[in-house]
């Protein structure tokens, strides 16, 4: 049988086991968390709980976060209460913050995947802006964003913060007051939690329109029965990344030698690679040869990979993270995401790169 290796961590990771386990008891219990009964007090201690251990990783008061569908859910909550105003938002932005429905203004980026904070405040003084949006983390190149100057700057304009912090929570050391954000996105599926689930946080005082309307849910800014089995997995995520976080660090060592591997190839082009990034995640391209080809030969190979973002995945088009970043767009230049994670081993690593030695004699005519 054929060995399969899990190197897609920024689309999702692995659930933990411990997760697994407190949503297995979550879901035994029988109330709805509004309910006043004993049933219903069950399922409330156990959302609030979440909140609690949450609010803790990124020094939040617990009334600061509003439990959500996930960070897809949050982002559009952010981006539609400004609906008809003026809203900035990076290049490089999740489509759930680019395309939630509302008008935006692009920010460029730099070559290398930075934010550029020039051009954030030329835009700034054009015209008076309601909202700026920037990540800390993006999804495809792991670049690290320098967002607390990004919330400088737009406060010093008079706009709000949103910082999508999906790809930087339980990776990089995060507080809300750090990142300088009003709204702060988080997401349980990318630190080991479950899919569906995810957090608004809010900074106090700090108004937005409710998304979901019809019900008195979460203090009445999210209508719809609580998903209390996911948010109890959400909350010992959270706990679970956040002590895991000193030594995340020591994913660099698996990703640079794979970076080191693959960069061997002279058809191979590392991006992000002279930013600051997370440890966990490397993006490439190869020239000469289409993503899907390349892409099907690594999963044949049982290597699960990305060819960028998985929102855009399954289709051909090319990644508006690298167009933004300056590369030109084909369809015979392959990109790669790799990305790693709580199970990542150095055998991994050897696999991968054996099965890369394979594919390059094979399809890499460079
Ligand atoms: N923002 C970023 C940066 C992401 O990587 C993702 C997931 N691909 C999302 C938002 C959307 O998160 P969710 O799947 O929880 O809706």
């Amino acid at each position: 049988m054929i060995k399969k290796i899990y190197l897609d961590y920024n689309a999702t990771c692995p659930i933990l086991p411990e997760v697994i386990s407190a949503v297995a008891d979550a879901m035994a219990v029988a109330g709805n968390a509004s309910s006043i009964h004993s049933h219903g007090r069950d399922a409330r201690k156990l959302v609030e709980e979440a909140r609690r251990s949450i609010g803790a990783t990124i020094d939040v008061s617990p009334q600061q976060i509003i439990f959500t569908s996930g960070a897809t859910e949050a982002n559009n909550t952010v981006l539609r209460s400004f609906s008809g105003q003026r809203i900035l938002v990076s290049s490089i932005e999740h489509p759930s913050v680019i395309e939630s429905g509302v008008e935006v203004i692009s920010i460029p980026v730099t070559p290398n995947g930075l934010l550029d904070l020039g051009a954030l405040e030329q835009l700034l003084t054009e015209a008076p802006t309601a909202l700026v949006s920037v990540m800390l983390v993006n999804n495809e190149t792991g670049v690290i964003q320098p967002v607390a100057k990004a919330a400088q700057l737009a406060k010093s304009h008079g706009a709000k913060f949103h910082c999508d912090a999906v790809q930087a929570y339980g990776r990089i050391p995060l507080t809300r007051e750090a990142t300088g954000a009003d709204y702060l996105t988080l997401s349980a599926h990318k630190i080991g939690g479950p899919h569906g689930v995810g957090a608004l946080v809010i900074a106090p005082g700090t108004h937005f329109e409710k998304l979901l309307q019809g019900g008195g849910q979460e203090r009445r800014q999210r209508a719809g029965t609580e998903n209390v089995a996911a948010i109890a997995g959400f909350g010992v995520a959270a706990e679970k990344a956040h002590a895991a976080l000193p030594s995340y660090f020591s994913l660099a060592a698996l990703r640079d030698r794979i970076e080191a591997h693959v960069s061997m190839c002279p058809a191979v082009t590392v991006y992000g690679r002279d930013a600051e990034r997370t440890a966990n995640t490397l993006m490439f391209s190869v020239r000469g040869i289409p993503s899907d080809t390349l892409l099907m030969a690594f999963d044949l190979e049982g290597v699960s990979v990305s060819s960028g973002s998985a929102c855009s995945s399954g289709t051909t088009r090319f990644s508006y993270v690298l167009e933004a970043m300056g590369v030109t767009p084909s369809t015979t230049l392959a990109t790669v995401r790799v990305s790693l994670g709580w199970g990542s081993q150095e055998k991994d690593v050897e696999h991968f790169c054996a099965v890369w030695d394979k594919l390059r004699e094979r399809l890499i005519k460079e």
